[in-house]
């Protein structure tokens, strides 16, 4: 569940497994689709661990000069990566928050295949590029290098090293994070502070304030402009955060002035009309924050607004905790389910019951240490032991010994549907089928998002197939309960082809992250590769596909035109604007043109036809599953610091 991989999906389907291959990507000559079954096809989840914003944590700070700082500034935004990374509003932290080292003549700065954890601009000095032992570039210029490793602690792609004595600047990944989400708060928090003074929106509560604030644009208008005129149709309600305006009519000159914490623009976007008069900037200018017709209507309109009702998440005592009294030692071991990025799944029989049979997933607790994943474990057995449903993969237990935790769950004979797709024929569902097994997916986020969870890592190998055909999710190794539903989180976390522009800047995300995996699992399920895949070792070239947008994106032409606009609907790069977001999210995303027909009860109850039930010989047929050896690894050394004393 921990580490980074990457998919890449030709004509044929093979992949490229970045933390154990990091030579350039050959794409295989034939055409027909490799069998999915092998594991290295899977992708596997990735998490960074979560960065803690407080107000009062300070960024260190390093002085240099004007002409350093410019040349930092310069490298950074030349940087065809970061310019799409960084938002403007951090470059004057992060050149501030760089440290200048020297380095010696033969100085390995990077190595291919260590994590990265660092990014670096080199300021003077000679440099070479290295790849599998190959120079590929020699350089003395200022640029940025091991840009990836802001992001995530992916492996490096290649060796920088000194040629010269030099010198270089830093930056450490946590820094960076802490820059960007300090900023990002902040930013939000000011502007909820505000949105609590403006009398007009008060009464609409926090919860809708602290959605509206990430809604709100900033626009400034010079001193006589006219911000609005009579007479033009109107897009957008404004708030005044400084300055003042006038308000005039053709007939009647001025009628009034605004001031800071007034609002206009409203009346043209409540009757769908025109404006009824001018609004004219007073000097020096005028700070408005404006809302689109849209965003207005949704939070502002008429209606009483409720979010979705977040409940609290069950205590763990109100779900019954079953086979307490089964012992690990009574479980035997009848073959491999699955391997993750941490974990390994397996077939599990009961010696005393042979009818019980259980998928168990075990994690190192030496890697989760040296890893510093604690609390994801935590996360993963309480979010999953609490969620009862249908949808979600039941976990009964958890064991745990020197060497490793246990999840003992339910089992789900008929594979993953990862596998499942690619054993299809055409190497996609249709639209029916692909409506069915998104409807499934979508009971289980629906259930996790009234209690407060955001489950992170959707993806076909994360959604597996039941005895009669549903389907299930499974794997709550990214999973996380937030308190406040307009709470954001800011882990790097969950799988590359799946990530959303909020992540890959380290923005803060929230379920909206839900939604457009929502969107890339319909496109990835009708066409057979995920939307922004890249042919490629290269995964920034994902990112930068994600960050350019869906746009973009090619659909072909069998691509239902429902099920498209359905994708474009989840996949806004603004998560607030994502559907789901607004109010009634659940209900408008359940009354989707794409579901028009579809029967949610009857999927509620399993009453609806399935076109996916297995067969199966029996309660331990693993034939759904690829075949795989166990590795040859050797044992971890036991861990007994005790951090997991509450699993
Ligand atoms: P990731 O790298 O995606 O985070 P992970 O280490 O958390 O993976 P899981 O996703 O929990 O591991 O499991 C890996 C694979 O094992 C799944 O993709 C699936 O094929 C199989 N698997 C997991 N749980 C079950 C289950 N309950 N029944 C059947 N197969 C399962
Ligand atoms: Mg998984």
């Amino acid at each position: 569940m921990f580490c980074l991989h990457k998919t890449t999906h030709k004509a044929t389907i093979t992949k490229v497994r970045f933390t154990e291959d990091p030579i350039p990507f050959k794409p295989e000559k034939n055409t027909k689709p490799v069998l999915s079954h092998g594991e290295s096809n899977r992708r596997k989840a990735f998490h960074s661990n979560p960065v803690e914003t407080n107000k009062n944590q300070k960024i260190e700070c390093y002085p240099k000069s004007e002409s350093d700082e410019k040349i930092i500034k310069k490298a950074l935004e030349e940087n065809d990566f970061l310019k799409k990374v960084m938002s403007e509003d951090n470059v004057q932290l992060i050149v501030q928050a760089m440290q200048l080292k020297t380095v010696k003549p033969n100085e390995v700065i990077i190595k291919q295949g260590d994590k990265g954890n660092a990014i670096y601009i080199s300021s003077k000095g000679t440099f070479e590029v290295i790849v599998n032992g190959e120079t590929k570039v020699t350089f003395t210029d200022q640029r940025v290098f091991g840009e990836l490793a802001l992001i995530n602690d992916a492996k490096r792609l290649s060796t920088v090293k000194a040629l010269s004595e030099g010198a270089i600047w830093c930056l450490d990944r946590k820094t960076y994070q802490l820059i960007v989400a300090l900023n990002n708060s902040n930013k939000e928090e000011d502007l909820f502070q505000f949105l609590q003074t403006v009398d007009k929106l008060n009464s609409k509560g926090a919860d809708t304030l602290r959605v509206v604030a990430n809604l709100l644009r900033e626009a400034f208008f010079e001193a006589d402009s006219k911000i609005v005129r009579e007479g033009d149709p109107g897009q957008l309600f404004y708030i005044i955060r400084a300055g003042s305006v006038t308000v005039s009519k053709v007939n009647e000159g001025i009628i009034g002035k605004l001031h800071k914490g007034d609002c206009f623009g409203e009346l043209a976007l409540q009757n769908e009309d025109i404006r009824q008069a001018t609004v004219t900037a007073e000097a020096p200018g005028v700070d408005c924050l404006t809302l689109n017709r849209f965003d207005f209507q949704n939070y502002f309109g008429d209606i009483k607004i409720t979010d979705i009702s977040v409940q609290k998440l069950k205590s763990i005592n109100e779900v019954q905790p079953e086979y307490m009294d089964l012992p690990l030692k009574d479980l035997t071991i009848l073959g491999i389910l699955g391997t993750g990025g941490f974990g390994r799944v397996e077939l599990a029989q009961s010696k005393k019951k042979k009818q019980l049979v259980f998928a168990l997933k075990r994690i190192a607790k030496f890697t989760i240490v040296l890893e510093e994943k604690q609390q994801h474990a935590y996360n993963e057995k309480y979010i999953q032991l609490n969620s009862v449903s249908p949808f979600i993969i039941r976990l009964y237990r958890t064991y745990k010994t020197k060497k490793y935790i246990y999840f003992l769950m339910e089992p789900c004979l008929g594979g993953d549907l990862f596998g499942l797709l690619h054993r299809q024929k055409k190497l996609r569902f249709t639209n029916e089928e692909t409506r069915f097994i998104v409807a499934c997916v979508m009971e289980a986020l629906f259930y996790l998002h009234v209690r407060g969870i955001i489950f992170r890592d959707l993806k076909p190998e994360n959604v597996l197939v039941a005895s009669n055909g549903y389907f299930k999710l499974a794997d709550f190794g990214c999973a996380k309960k937030l308190d406040i539903d307009g709470a954001r989180t800011y882990t790097f976390i969950g799988t590359i082809e799946y990530s959303t522009p909020e992540v890959i800047k380290g923005k803060g995300h929230n379920r909206a992250v839900d939604y457009w995996a929502l969107g890339i699992l319909i496109y990835e399920l009708l066409v057979g590769r995920s939307p922004f895949f890249n042919d490629g070792p290269d995964y920034n070239k994902t990112f930068e596909k994600i960050l350019k947008g869906i746009a973009f994106v090619k659909f072909p032409e069998h691509f239902d035109g429902c099920a498209r606009t359905l994708v474009q609907k989840f996949c806004k790069p603004n998560p607030w604007n994502r559907l789901g977001m607004s109010k009634d999210g659940i209900a408008k995303i359940r009354g989707d043109k794409w579901f028009s027909d579809f029967n949610w009860t009857d999927l509620a109850e399993c009453r609806m036809y399935s076109p996916f039930v297995p067969t199966l010989k029996g309660p331990t047929d693993l034939s759904h599953f690829p075949r795989q050896q166990r590795s040859s690894r050797p044992e971890p050394p036991d861990e007994l610091s005790g951090w997991d004393k509450d699993l």
